[in-house]
């Protein structure tokens, strides 16, 4: 059954993203939006568009009963969920079956599976699949906790049951901080999640965080398309992310992918899904938890196999097969994605709202820009602060590398702060350049003390400046031969231009 007609349950560069594949596809679009999300570009982009509610999101895209409503009013075969919202809500994928509305995603019984991680767990333990070691049931009290703590041994990590966002995580390193996290993380699960279940997992002290992306139809055709290395986080959120891994190579790819695979089988699991492990420095790898959904980080994988994810899912929740067997599926140069946010990470990344009074995106080869803003619009303080994903291919690593160097550079916006030059001087790091980061790598980054970007900016306005007086006083602006000029100046004339 071919798929005509689908709503788009989300926001932002996702929703753009998705309805791009429909358009592609021939397939009519519906967006939803609240209030603080008139203008935003995947209303304009959707063939129709429906507000919602107010701006906060439990008004809004929350709203599993007026998204049924809508897509029913709009008479759509299919609603795709993206990612954060109610993806890997299980309510809102049974709200779809009893209304008869595909979903694309994977079914109910696996989405509310994964959704509890000590599920999960179980269930992964028992495929054979190595989880990360602790328990596999809720934690009951604090005598308990104290007994498996020290079986497993300290450093522990307390975790959320239906975690996610880093939200309820506690590193314990001793006996006598248990008792305090065990409530700290309690709570927050209880106001993050609406439930304050928690487990305990041994944890890992130099870990890399590489996840497979996998493929699943309704027949029970299972594929692989290769890792990810998301080692580069702040705070347990993914900033950059790439593939292949720098530290995966093809024996262990395959047997990653093989158990990222048994996984999927163990969960009924079908459309797109992220399996992630957690790769310690010894290279032994163990399940951290299934994402039930399309990641952020799609796209990385995309530049690297050429496939569409979001149309594979489209086709696949149509319920056709996989067009391709593992062996077809090539990993070919390298890609890297760079999460542009708007937080500022000269003031302790503190959130960035305001209008877009300029943007200008960078191009070339190579180049991918996921975005859901464009020149005027209001970032609302509601939602997640990700404006804008760049991505970049190359041949290879260093190829990939040197065009996000330039991506970022040519990428200009104003009126809102971003995490660009913070991407920008990661890029020149010996450590990320190297390849042998893990999941700390962004704390020691920190504290190695990053350049301060006032003074970066200060540079360039200057350079600005200089460029300007040169080009008065030339009428035309030449670099002489054999000067190398730096990069500082190169920047603020391009920067210049553009003021
Ligand atoms: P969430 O669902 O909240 O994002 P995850 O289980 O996916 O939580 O973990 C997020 C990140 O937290 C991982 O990428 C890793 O950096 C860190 N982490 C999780 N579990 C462990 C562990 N057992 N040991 C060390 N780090 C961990």
């Amino acid at each position: 059954m071919a798929i005509k007609k689908i709503l788009v349950a989300n926001r932002g560069e996702i929703a753009v993203r998705i309805m791009r594949a429909c358009r592609e596809m021939d397939i009519a679009t519906v967006a939803i939006y609240s209030e603080a999300d008139r203008n935003g570009l995947h209303v304009r982009y959707a063939d129709e568009a429906y507000c919602i509610g107010p701006p906060p999101s439990g008004e809004s895209y929350l709203r599993i009963d007026k998204i049924i409503d809508t897509a029913l009013k709009a008479k759509v075969a299919a609603i795709h969920p993206g990612y954060g919202f109610l993806a890997e809500n299980s309510s809102f994928v049974e709200a779809c079956e009893a209304n008869k509305i595909v979903y694309i995603g994977p079914n109910s019984r696996a989405t509310k599976l994964l959704g509890d991680k000590t599920n999960a767990r179980k269930a992964m333990s028992a495929a054979g699949v190595a989880i990360v070691p602790g328990t596999k049931d809720p934690i009951k009290d604090e005598k308990e906790a104290a007994g498996i703590a020290a079986q497993i041994g300290y450093p522990v990590l307390i975790k959320a049951a239906g975690g996610g966002g880093g939200k309820g995580m506690r590193i314990v390193d001793k006996p006598e901080e248990l008792a305090r996290a065990l409530k700290s993380a309690a709570a927050e699960a209880a106001s993050a999640f609406g439930d304050p279940t928690i487990y305990i997992e041994k944890y890992i002290t130099q870990p890399r965080h590489v996840e497979i992306q996998i493929l699943a139809d309704n027949h029970g055709n299972v594929v692989h398309l290769n890792e990810r290395e998301c080692s580069v986080q702040r705070r347990y959120q993914k900033m950059i992310e790439e593939s292949p891994s720098p530290i995966v190579n093809a024996e262990l790819r395959q047997e990653m992918g093989e158990a990222a695979k048994k996984a999927a089988r163990a969960a009924n699991y079908n459309n797109a899904g992220t399996v992630e492990f957690l790769v310690d420095a010894a290279r032994k790898f163990y399940f951290l938890e299934v994402n039930a959904r399309l990641q952020v980080e799609h796209p990385v994988t995309e530049l690297v196999t050429g496939i569409d994810i979001v149309k594979e899912q489209i086709n696949i929740a149509g319920g056709e097969e996989l067009r391709f067997t593992q062996a077809e599926i090539p990993l070919r140069g390298a890609a890297l994605e760079c999460r542009i946010s708007a937080e500022d990470p000269d003031n302790s990344f503190m959130p960035s709202t305001g209008r877009v009074v300029g943007l200008s995106w960078p191009g070339g080869p190579g180049v991918r820009v996921e975005s859901g803003i464009s020149e005027g619009f209001e970032i609302p303080i509601y939602y997640d602060p990700l404006i804008a994903k760049l991505l970049t291919w190359g041949k290879d690593r260093n190829e990939a590398i040197g065009r996000m160097r330039r991506a970022l550079d040519e990428f200009w916006i104003k009126g809102v702060k971003t995490t660009t030059p913070f991407h920008r001087r990661i890029l020149d790091d010996a450590e990320f350049l190297a390849g042998q980061y893990d999941t700390h790598f962004v704390a020691r980054f920190l504290e190695r003390g990053m350049p301060r970007g006032a003074d970066d900016e200060q540079l360039a306005v200057l350079a600005a400046v200089v460029a300007h007086l040169k080009l008065k006083a030339k009428t035309s602006l030449q670099v002489e031969a054999g000067t190398t000029e730096s990069k500082w100046r190169v920047t603020g004339r391009w920067q210049g231009m553009r003021r």
